[in-house]
């Protein structure tokens, strides 16, 4: 089962879900609470630690390897 990438459209956060077959997708919230939250469609570990990573905890500053 893979794991879908979503974007919260309030805040632009990033995060990923696992989903299963029962999962509604209406219940999901962003971090941040939110519940416009909009499906992702990017490939798999890509963009992902490009420059629009927004992170509420500014701790992880660049992880770039
Ligand atoms: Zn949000």
């Amino acid at each position: 089962m893979p794991d879908y990438s979503f974007v919260c459209e309030e805040c632009g956060a990033h995060f990923t879900k696992h989903l299963g077959f029962n999962q509604n997708r209406s219940n999901l919230v962003c971090p941040n609470g939110h519940h416009h939250i909009q499906r992702e469609y990017t490939a798999p570990q890509v963009n992902f630690k490009g420059s629009g990573f927004y992170v509420t905890d500014s701790k992880k500053t660049d992880k770039a390897a």
